[in-house]
C-alpha cells in the first residue's frame, strides 16, 4: 500500500513523499492531475459588436480593440476561475441540461456568468481580469491576486462588452482546464559520505551542509539533501574541485521512494487538486477492475 507523507504544503503548492510505490503511480498521479482533474474554465463568449452612443459623455464608441476577438477569448479562457468542484455538474451530466443539444446547455448547475463592459480612453485603458463581473455567487468571483492579469487595452472611441461562461472540463481537452503547473517527481535521494576526509573539501566552502547535518555519514532530509546537491554543484562534476573531491560525497536514490511536487493555478487549493486526483485515479482502477472481472 502506498504511503503519503506531506513534507509542505500551502493554498497553491505541495511536495509530498510517496513511499513503497513505483515510477508508473507517481507518474499515473501526475499525468492525472495534468489531465482528469476537472476544473471551470472560460468556454464560450458572446461580444457585442456594433457602435454605441454614450448617454452620460455623448460620445461614440465602436466594437475595436487592440487585439484579435480570438486572442480575447483566448486571453479570457486562461485566467484560472475559483473552481468549486462539489457544488457542480459537467454540462453533459448536468441533471438539467443533459439531453440538450450543446450550444443549448448551461444553468447554474453546470456553468458561471461574467460579464465584462469597459470603454477605452486616449491614453490607453488596460482592460484586466478584474473587471471580468461574475453573475452569481461572489464566491466565483476572480481571486484578487490574479485581477491585474490583462486582457486587452482599449483606446480612444473602443469599447468591449461581452458575456463569458465557464464550464467545467478537464485538461486532456484543453491546457485551460488543466489545474497545475510544475508537476514534477524524482527518485527520493539521501547524500552518503563516502569519503569523510576528502569531504572537508566541501564543508571548508561555508555553504549550506555542514559535517554536523550527516548521521552516521547519511543524510537523509529531504530539504537538506536538495540543498546538499545545490552544494555538490561547486566540487561535482565539470568544476575545478572535482579530482580532489573525488566523489568524497555521493547522492543516492532510495528504492521506491519518490518527492512529488506540484502547484496549482490558483482556481483551486493544492489539497483539493491533490484529493480529486486520488478520486479520479481510483475510480479509474474501479472501473478498469470491473472489466477485467467481466471479461474473465
Ligand atoms: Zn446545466
Amino acid at each position: 500500500m502506498v504511503e503519503i507523507e506531506i513534507l509542505h504544503e500551502d493554498d497553491k503548492s505541495m511536495q509530498l513523499l510517496l513511499k513503497k510505490t513505483d515510477r508508473a503511480l507517481a507518474n499515473a498521479l501526475r499525468r492525472t492531475m495534468i489531465a482528469d482533474v476537472p476544473k471551470f474554465a472560460i468556454h464560450r463568449m458572446r461580444m457585442d459588436i456594433g457602435m454605441i452612443t454614450d448617454e452620460a459623455d455623448g460620445k461614440t464608441y465602436e466594437s475595436l480593440g487592440a487585439m484579435s476577438d480570438e486572442m480575447l477569448a483566448h486571453r479570457c479562457a486562461m485566467v484560472p476561475v475559483p473552481t468549486f468542484i462539489d457544488e457542480f455538474h459537467f454540462q453533459d451530466e448536468c441533471p438539467d441540461c443533459k439531453d440538450l443539444v450543446p450550444e443549448q446547455r448551461g444553468c447554474p448547475q453546470c456553468s458561471v456568468i461574467y460579464a465584462i463592459e469597459q470603454k477605452g480612453t486616449e491614453e490607453g485603458h488596460t482592460v484586466t481580469a478584474e473587471h471580468l463581473v461574475v453573475m452569481g455567487d461572489m464566491k466565483l468571483q476572480i481571486p484578487e491576486e490574479f485581477r491585474t492579469i490583462p486582457l486587452t487595452k482599449l483606446y480612444k472611441g473602443q469599447y468591449l462588452k461581452a458575456v463569458l461562461w465557464a464550464v467545467l472540463g478537464r485538461g486532456r481537452d484543453h491546457a485551460k482546464f488543466s489545474p497545475v503547473a510544475g508537476v514534477t517527481f524524482r527518485p527520493r535521494q539521501i547524500g552518503v559520505m563516502a569519503k569523510p576526509r576528502k569531504a572537508k573539501l566541501l564543508f571548508d566552502l561555508d555553504l549550506n551542509i555542514t559535517r554536523k547535518d550527516f548521521t552516521k555519514g547519511v543524510l537523509d532530509d529531504v530539504d537538506k539533501v536538495d540543498l546538499l546537491r545545490s552544494d555538490l554543484n561547486h566540487v561535482g562534476e565539470g568544476t575545478a574541485r572535482e579530482a580532489e573531491f573525488d566523489g568524497a560525497i555521493v547522492l543516492e536514490d532510495v528504492e521506491d521512494e519518490f518527492v512529488f511536487s506540484f502547484e496549482t493555478d490558483g482556481s483551486m487549493t493544492a489539497r483539493t487538486c491533490f484529493e480529486q486526483a486520488c478520486s479520479e485515479l481510483n475510480s479509474r482502477f474501479v472501473d478498469l477492475a470491473k472489466d477485467i472481472d467481466n471479461a474473465l
